[in-house]
């Protein structure tokens, strides 16, 4: 796919995250890097679509050398590629076609999964496959290696074979001592041995088959694992109270504060109580009004995030009332809404074993 066209795609996907409409402007809040991690790293698990491109142009790559009977495989292999030498050598022309030449340029990224094991060594480039320990000869060795091995830059790894046995000269580099070690614990090449066999190499676990899933989690972006995650996503959550705070755990909403330090022309103080400047934890900890709703709940351990996602949820949308339509619902109906929707929400649960004596629990 063109950079373009996942550019366009990840703009209307984030606009539509942060407005609900695709045609909207929407100020992203969390970039969208961040929102593409896994919820356990900080994210909220969605695809990274230039990352997927990638995964599935992979693919496409790994069925060239996995023998499919394929008619796109056959087409290739005839014009493009009819060795394993002719792919990883030749150089990108503007005469070749655009996805083919997309694949070229994933050449480097192919040789990490594309692992050959050797059988009759024929169909397996020797300076360019991945087929030892070492990785691809021609990176250790570089083209001078040609000649201190004496194999041809196009040869297979039947080349560096005979009857008698491998027929490399006498090893005069660290290097070539490695390779002369791993070649005498190798089994022997033989045509009997049928063609030599290409896996996907994930987690230094060989695939016969190319497995998405598993590729894209090699590839994907990381982030250090966070303890907070549980307390966002957890089994019970409503999701727009779990997306809420985990934007507000982050310190994303646009609170006076905030638009004050971004230089715009706003008052910092609270719009609850007006008194304190307005910041995410006076908002949601030391305001009157917070502390006043928050004194209002005890819940027990396993309504415990269930109930602060809630309240933190109605804290942010009575401040969003007040400044934009001049309403503030008292903490003690807030509370009751928030009551309802607890209640609710246990009703919905009750049929799961874990959840079926939180309505007591709640209720006491
Ligand atoms: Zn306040």
């Amino acid at each position: 796919m063109w950079k373009v066209c996942i550019r366009r795609i990840e703009s209307l996907c984030s606009r539509f995250l942060w407005s609900g409409a695709t045609d909207r402007r929407a100020n992203a809040k969390i970039v969208w890097k961040t929102c593409c991690l896994p919820k356990a790293e900080g994210g909220i698990g969605l695809r990274n679509f230039k990352i997927w491109n990638l995964t599935l142009l992979l693919r496409l790559g790994w069925l060239l050398f996995s023998g499919s009977s394929s008619l796109w495989v056959a087409w290739h292999c005839s014009h493009n590629c009819p060795s394993s030498y002719a792919f990883w050598s030749q150089v990108e022309s503007p005469s070749q076609s655009w996805s083919w030449r997309s694949i070229l340029r994933l050449r480097e990224i192919l040789s990490r999964f594309l692992f050959s094991e050797i059988h009759s060594g024929q169909n397996t480039s020797f300076w360019f496959d991945n087929w030892s320990p070492l990785g691809p000869l021609i990176g250790v060795f570089g083209r001078e290696g040609t000649r201190n091995l004496r194999i041809h830059i196009d040869a297979p790894v039947s080349a560096s074979w005979n009857a008698g046995g491998w027929s490399l000269p006498h090893p005069r580099s660290e290097q070539e001592v490695n390779l002369h070690l791993y070649l005498t614990g190798i089994p022997l090449l033989s045509i009997d041995r049928g063609p030599d066999q290409f896996f996907w190499l994930t987690n230094g676990i060989k695939n016969r088959v190319f497995s998405s899933s598993k590729t894209w989690d090699a590839l994907r972006p990381r982030a250090a694992i966070q303890d907070v995650a549980k307390h966002l996503w957890f089994s019970g959550a409503m999701p727009k109270h779990a997306f809420h705070f985990w934007v507000t755990n982050l310190n994303r909403l646009p609170t006076h504060s905030r638009l004050a330090s971004w230089g715009l022309q706003v008052q910092t103080e609270c719009c609850v109580c007006n008194s304190e400047i307005e910041n995410r934890d006076h908002l949601m900890l030391t305001c009157h009004y917070a502390t006043v709703l928050w004194s209002q709940v005890r819940p027990p351990e396993k309504l415990r995030m269930m109930v602060v996602q809630a309240m933190v949820y109605n804290i942010w949308q009575q401040r969003n009332n007040n400044l934009h339509n001049q309403t503030l619902q008292p903490p003690l109906v807030v509370f009751k809404h928030i009551n309802r929707h607890i209640i609710n929400s246990i009703y919905a649960l009750i049929h799961r074993k874990k959840f079926s004596s939180l309505m007591q629990l709640w209720l006491i």
